[in-house]
């Protein structure tokens, strides 16, 4: 096995700092936000006039987790077409519900909510902190991040002897971690944190996060363990290749951040919502484009929409296709449903052989068994919203949804070459 490429590894080391930055949705909007300011890109409100745009203009959006940046080509037009890499910010977990400190049997607790299709036994045990944002009374929101303070224990063995025959967890009862013995209060941790009294606080969307470092795993290093691989793998794939790719001339490259995927994307910040068409409606009247501009350019637009897939997993292949096996560290993958959880489709695979051959990069292709449920993407929404031609791709993982997953470094860094050749016209 051939070891991991210098690129390669130059890039997950600056990926895993990324995700370390990004413990929630809200923290990894500012990581990505810091990285465009860094590079030139002007942040622009939502509630104020935004300036015309032209040839080399990179500007972005905020909206609470979801995040919109463009770069504009040279001699871009009022009907110039985008190329939208979409991808989501949020990852399945757990999140405070209000009122949520509470004792019992003399230890402190945290009430929390699930949220998403997490793995619920991968968060036993594990070494967690509070990240997200507050609000406080007078309407400033701030981001707030704990060390790890709390703990969702698994049950001794000697107290159940059944336990390896099936763990069943009830989802109220068996998942609310403990943060410290009679006193303690996650409201106390997070005002702390915010530097803020506690009654300042008025709300928070706050997370559970795992506070372990990414780290490489592998007889050669190949892989990297790391939490919220789905769907940060994407994200700064999309961020690394709107930096590094000089969009084509005419066309404007945009990165498309969406919130709340897991819950299936219906809200203000959502795949489902309409920050993309607002963004891009906005970017269209800075052009002077009228129906009939907007309308072309969408003909000839692009959505790639990347979130993680499966990998072939080596203890369970009878879970996958018989005859597409995804493997480690063979590429990024077009993923592919004829019943639209994917958006993919026959122009689809030719654009996305075209972005792998001009990337260099090996690649492969996901399809599902037919006796297990396809997952979705943000892909199909963005294509039904917008009427974009749509391609979904991903990086192949072990364990989605654990706390902490897997994925071959080579595929990371792959799909980013990949979207810096969509980015570039391909
Ligand atoms: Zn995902």
């Amino acid at each position: 096995m051939a070891a991991v490429s210098p690129e390669a590894e130059r890039y997950v080391e600056r990926f895993a700092a990324f995700v370390e930055a990004s413990p929630s949705s809200f923290h990894a909007v500012r990581a990505v936000a810091d990285a465009l300011d860094a590079a030139g890109f002007s942040g622009h409100d939502e509630s104020d006039v935004w300036p015309a745009i032209c040839g080399g203009a990179r500007g972005y959006a905020l909206r609470d987790g979801a995040l919109i940046a463009w770069r504009a080509g040279a001699d871009v037009a009022a009907s110039s077409p985008v190329r939208v890499l979409g991808c989501h910010t949020d990852s399945p977990g757990f999140v405070l519900k209000p009122q949520s400190d509470f004792t019992t049997e003399g230890w402190a607790q945290a009430g929390v909510e699930i949220y998403g299709g997490p793995l619920l036994n991968s968060w036993l045990d594990r070494d967690l902190a509070f990240a997200g944002r507050v609000v406080t009374r007078e309407g400033s929101a701030r981001l707030v991040r704990t060390g790890a303070v709390a703990r969702i224990p698994q049950l001794a063995i000697h107290l159940d002897r059944e336990v390896n025959n099936g763990l069943t967890l009830a989802r109220q009862r068996h998942t609310q971690p403990v943060i410290g013995v009679a006193g303690a209060s996650a409201l106390g941790l997070l005002a702390e944190a915010a530097g803020v009294d506690a009654d300042e606080i008025a709300g928070l969307d706050v997370r559970l996060a795992d506070t372990q470092s990414p780290g490489r795993v592998g007889a050669d290093r190949e892989f990297l363990a790391s939490p919220r691989l789905d769907n940060l793998s994407s994200v700064f794939a999309g961020l690394d290749a709107l930096l590094a790719a000089e969009p084509a001339p005419g066309a404007i490259s945009i990165l498309a951040a969406f919130d709340h995927e897991e819950l299936g994307s219906e809200s203000r910040s959502g795949a489902s919502g309409p920050f993309l068409e607002d963004v891009l409606a906005r970017l269209r009247a800075g052009l002077g484009a009228s129906v009939e501009d907007a309308a072309r350019a969408l003909a000839e637009s692009w959505c790639m929409s990347a979130d993680a897939g499966h990998a072939v997993h080596p203890n369970y292949p009878e879970r996958h296709d018989p005859h597409v096996r995804p493997q480690p560290g063979s590429g990024p993958m077009l993923k592919i449903n004829a019943n639209q959880r994917y958006a993919s489709d026959a122009h689809g695979a030719s654009l996305w052989e075209r972005c792998c051959a001009d990337a260099g990069a090996p690649a492969q292709r996901f399809v599902s068994s037919n006796d297990v449920p396809c997952g979705s993407t943000i892909g199909p929404l963005t294509a039904t919203r917008i009427g974009i031609r749509t391609v979904d791709v991903g990086v192949p993982l072990l364990s989605m949804h654990s706390a902490r997953e897997l994925v071959h470094v080579e595929d990371l860094h792959g799909l980013a070459r990949i979207a810096a050749s969509f980015f570039a016209g391909a």
